[in-house]
């Protein structure tokens, strides 16, 4: 199933796309999906009425006259893994880390999958990341590798946008990664069931339509199941929580020259089965 949070008029509702329109959940079983976080915290009783619900709907919003938001407008956590391709690690001149090298992106830098992603006033050295995105269902802490799978809610395509100068100028990544709207994610979440095996999705990212980044979710150095395994020894993770699982080779920044994004730019993340997010770079007003 793709579910989505989207706006036709009367404020956030969550969606089905279904049948290349949108199902309104939120007003035909407004209990189970009053919004994406309720449906997921409620999706083991909630899963088999929304089935039904897509089975036999009549109520369908064009998906032209709705606004896709973020699926989650305020997760509670956003943790994103750097140096996980390892031909982005060669680009990068780095060493391949034995650890997981985790940051975070705040909540304050969501942005909606169609919605402009600022150029900062601060800093012109703009980059894109695609990223696979994994939505945790359930709550857990020390989760068996083994077990991982369960916790995963389903999936989006990310882009890790990045303000590059931010991030080298301290030993921590966090600022120059949490920037309003540098955390693009959608256009919906695809449920695992659907993806099954998240570690065998072509990922690609496009800037004006030049194809920058073209790989596999198979060539992940620490998968999924490491990644939940490892974060979950250190905190629980809760339903809604997004990890941006890391970004192939072909970042702007490390081309030559380097080529950073700027206003008037279009930049698009598509990943196998799970569509594809696109904005348009605009000044910070
Ligand atoms: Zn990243």
């Amino acid at each position: 199933m793709k579910l989505c949070t989207f706006d036709a008029g009367s404020g956030p509702e969550v969606g089905l796309y279904s049948r290349s329109a949108l199902i309104p959940l939120s007003r035909i079983v407004p209990r189970a999906a009053p919004d994406m976080m309720t449906l997921i915290a409620n999706w083991p009783s909630a899963q088999a009425e929304v089935c039904e619900v897509e089975r036999s709907a009549r109520t369908f919003v064009p998906l032209e006259q709705a606004s896709l938001l973020p699926p989650i407008a305020r997760p509670g956590k956003i943790l994103a893994i750097g140096l996980n391709y390892a031909d982005h690690i060669k680009e990068s001149g780095l060493a391949t880390p034995k650890h997981q090298v985790w940051f975070s992106k705040h909540a304050t830098a969501v942005n909606a999958p169609f919605d402009p992603i600022e150029v900062p006033k601060v800093s012109k050295r703009l980059d894109y990341e695609a990223e696979l995105v994994a939505v945790i269902g359930r709550r857990g802490r020390h989760i068996a590798r083994a077990d991982a799978a369960d916790f995963v809610f389903g999936y989006c395509c990310g882009n890790d946008v990045s303000v590059r100068d931010w991030q080298v100028l301290t030993p921590q990544w966090m600022l120059g990664k949490s920037f309003d709207t540098h955390a693009p994610y959608g256009p919906w979440i695809v449920t695992a069931d659907e993806v099954s095996d998240p570690h065998c999705l072509g990922i690609r990212c496009f800037v004006n339509g030049e194809k920058r980044q073209d790989s596999n979710t198979r060539h992940l150095i620490f998968n999924v199941w490491d990644q939940i395994a490892h974060l979950s020894q250190a905190m629980t993770l809760e339903p809604g929580d997004l990890l941006f699982t890391g970004t192939p080779g072909g970042v702007g920044a490390l081309m030559k020259p380097p080529q950073f994004l700027r206003a008037g730019d279009c930049v698009r993340v598509e990943i196998d089965r799970l569509d594809a997010i696109e904005a348009t770079l605009i000044d910070e007003s």
